[in-house]
């Protein structure tokens, strides 16, 4: 008899890929498992009303507790970041929350890496730059001072 197994993203342990629990850490063993998917029509449904700001902080909080150290899901991690990226692209007035997220992203790469790469720097600021903030732009570099400095 041949089930299939997968691992857990939170332990590493090989379990059935049907669990809905894992056996060994007790968590929801699979990538998305605590998301509820109905989060992405309440967001949109916000973006349509206008409410950007509240679209935004839906997916951000996702975001934080997607990126959480005991709950890491990394796949879920990059779909989100992914997300708030497009709602600035449509939606350039959330600058000022888009700048807040590099900032977090900075921070997250610095703790886990120690460092932030230089991709994930260009990237942040070529935001800024692109419409021509200079002044967030000095704020990011300040931020990466500081970041660098600890
Ligand atoms: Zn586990």
């Amino acid at each position: 008899m041949s089930k299939e197994e997968a691992k857990c993203i939170f332990c590493e342990e090989l379990i059935p890929s049907d669990s809905e629990e894992c056996p060994h850490c007790d968590k929801k063993p699979f990538s998305g498992m605590y998301f509820d998917p109905e989060t992405y029509k309440v967001v949109e449904h916000l973006e349509k009303d206008g409410e950007l700001e509240k679209a935004w902080k839906l997916l951000y909080d996702e975001w934080i507790q997607h990126g959480d150290y005991d709950y890491y899901d990394d796949e879920m991690y990059f779909e989100l970041l992914e997300k708030m990226h497009e709602l600035y692209e449509r939606n350039p007035s959330l600058i000022r929350q888009r700048v807040d997220l590099i900032k977090d992203y900075w921070r997250g790469a610095a703790y886990y890496a120690h460092f932030v790469g230089q991709r994930d720097i260009e990237e942040g600021l070529e935001i800024a730059k692109k419409v021509g903030r200079n002044d967030l732009e000095e704020e990011l570099i300040d931020f990466l001072d500081q970041l660098h400095s600890r």
